[in-house]
């Protein structure tokens, strides 16, 4: 690749097709951001949105509103646009719940599925709350079955004819790292287990054919880059071909085949709403609605070829300009094993990056020493990188890391 400079990356920008939805979103004049993978931006019509859902669908409207405004079908409606997102049909998602929950009653069903079985396998250094749940299930259902877990070199390894279940995070969420998800769903299938994938860095980031792979259940996260507002409720999917037979232990009522005629037995409605399980977030979900309108209304394969160009011009500028600094690339160099994000390690990881967000360029650590950039193509610039480039050989050539205020830990990274 030539020298870039700043001008060749504007050039880029102006004629990057996706570049006008960056208006779409609210962000401040001089902020870059790098976060989107963590916490993606508020749209400028949530807003709007949420007034109209507190003022009218609330305000006014009240309890008549789940009738007359359909708070009722809200899930499987927001469910649905996702489904477009991610490979599934229509009937295979719903919205609710935290990606935690929605792990925990999608587990559970599956190892159900899979009765005398008696192994889970996941990767270590999966996302935590993924390891967390899984062990939880674990306690709950002792002696039935264990989490066992293995390096990505081993994996198909320990995936055996004890095997019930297989979890594993399409996109690691500290490298990057992105797995071969048809080898590993055909993997898990050969010998007779289930697949469940988390695609909490995948929705909204890179193209996901959850029904061509043949993936049984997967969950995935609102608030990343779905941009949902913090907190969005999760979503989960079941295979049509699984849903007659799911069984999910947190059958609340919004489960149920007919919540409103009060029955005392639970009996599992039809299709993905039996994934439910209480009432539904309405102002969390109807905000989620929009950034999900937005992702949908993007071509999929601008947004993954703008992502990968991202992630090989970040890499190279670091290469460019920050060689002897100490910094080692966490991320595959390769575009087609890497997510929409690249990881850098450094041992003053944590300093630098809060000196860099002392500079309004804001990307987040990750415990021990991860610097990780979450490109997000569709508010992202070009440009933008040039700027955190710069930024990092300055805060690096002036050792600005070493100023006590940067060394300070805070509760979140
Ligand atoms: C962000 C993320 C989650 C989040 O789970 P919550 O229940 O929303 O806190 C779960 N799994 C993975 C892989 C994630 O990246």
């Amino acid at each position: 690749m030539t020298q870039l400079t700043r001008d060749s990356l504007a050039r880029l920008d102006q004629d990057d097709a996706l570049a006008p939805f960056r208006e779409q979103f609210e962000l401040e004049a001089g902020l870059v951001y790098l976060n989107g993978n963590s916490l993606g931006v508020l749209p400028k019509a949530a807003k709007h949105r949420a007034a109209e859902v507190v003022e009218q669908e609330w305000g006014r409207g009240l309890i008549r509103s789940w009738n007359t405004h359909d708070w009722i079908s809200l899930p499987e409606r927001v469910g649905d646009k996702i489904a477009t997102l991610i490979g599934a049909d229509a009937g295979e998602v719903v919205v609710a719940d935290s990606t935690s929950v929605n792990l925990f009653k999608l587990a559970s069903a599956a190892v159900r599925m899979r009765p005398g079985r008696r192994k889970i396998v996941s990767e270590p250094g999966n996302f935590p709350t993924d390891l967390y749940i899984l062990q939880g299930l674990e306690g709950f259902l002792e002696g039935e079955v264990r989490l066992e877990t293995a390096p990505r070199e081993r994996l198909e390894e320990i995936i055996d004819e004890d095997t019930a279940l297989v979890v594993l995070t399409h996109v690691h969420y500290k490298s990057g790292q992105l797995f071969d998800m048809a080898a590993l769903t055909a993997r898990a299938h050969e010998v007779g287990a289930l697949m469940l994938w988390d695609l909490s860095h995948s929705a909204g980031a890179v193209p996901v054919e959850l029904n061509r792979v043949q993936a049984d259940f997967a969950v995935g996260c609102g608030y990343k880059y779905l941009n949902g507002g913090p907190g969005a409720p999760g979503f989960l999917f079941v295979a049509k071909r699984h849903q007659a037979e799911l069984r999910q232990p947190l059958s609340g009522w919004f489960g149920h085949a007919n919540p409103f005629a009060m029955s005392d037995i639970y009996e599992p409605a039809d299709g993905i709403k039996r994934g439910l399980c209480g009432t539904t977030g309405v102002l969390a979900t109807s905000i989620l609605d929009v950034g999900v309108d937005i992702m949908a209304s993007a071509d999929m394969d601008a947004i993954r070829s703008k992502s990968r160009q991202l992630g090989d011009i970040f890499i190279e500028l670091v290469e460019q300009h920050c060689a002897g600094y100490g910094f080692t690339l966490v991320s595959p160099r390769d575009a087609n094993l890497r997510g929409s994000q690249v990881s850098l390690a450094h041992e003053q990881g944590f300093a630098i990056m809060q000196a860099l967000i002392a500079r309004n360029i804001i990307g987040d650590f990750r415990a021990p020493d991860i610097l990780r950039f979450g490109f997000t193509p569709l508010y992202t610039r070009y440009v933008d990188l040039w700027d955190l480039v710069q930024a990092l050989t300055e805060i690096m050539a002036m050792r600005e890391w070493d100023k006590p205020e940067f060394q300070k830990r805070t509760a979140v990274t």
